[in-house]
């Protein structure tokens, strides 16, 4: 999708941080850190959100979380890290291509706000 953001990024069509590459995901540094380590994996492919995947998306959700657990154990941020995924603008999702945010290397707080 043209009109993406994170379409464009994974494309190398807009500059990024990548942190990772696979065949099936695509991991790079949030513009506006919110933690020390602050990364965000993304599928490939275009998914809006996790309201929007559907059954066959399973499994590439799966690896982004498993990739973020491997970046966290490379960034050394295992005592304490969170895979976030905002749903909906209510929640403060701002683009509409599934993430997820890998947050560590502070405490962080419970309930988040
Ligand atoms: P969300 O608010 O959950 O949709 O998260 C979107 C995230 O994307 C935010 O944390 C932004 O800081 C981040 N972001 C927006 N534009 C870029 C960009 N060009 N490169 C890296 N991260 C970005
Ligand atoms: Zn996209």
């Amino acid at each position: 999708m043209t009109n993406c953001l994170f379409c464009r990024i994974i494309a190398g069509d807009l500059p990024a941080k990548k942190v990772y590459e696979d065949e099936h995901t695509f991991a790079f540094e949030d513009i506006h850190p919110q933690a020390p380590t602050h990364v965000l994996v993304v599928p490939k492919k275009h998914i809006r959100g996790l309201k929007e995947a559907s059954p066959e998306d399973a499994e590439v959700i799966g690896r982004c979380h498993l990739v973020a657990a491997q970046i966290a154990r490379q960034r050394a941020v295992e005592n304490g890290y969170r895979t976030v995924l905002n749903i909906g603008p209510g929640a403060g999702q701002s683009v509409f291509h599934l993430h997820v945010h890998l947050l560590g290397g502070r405490s962080l707080a419970w309930p988040p706000g």
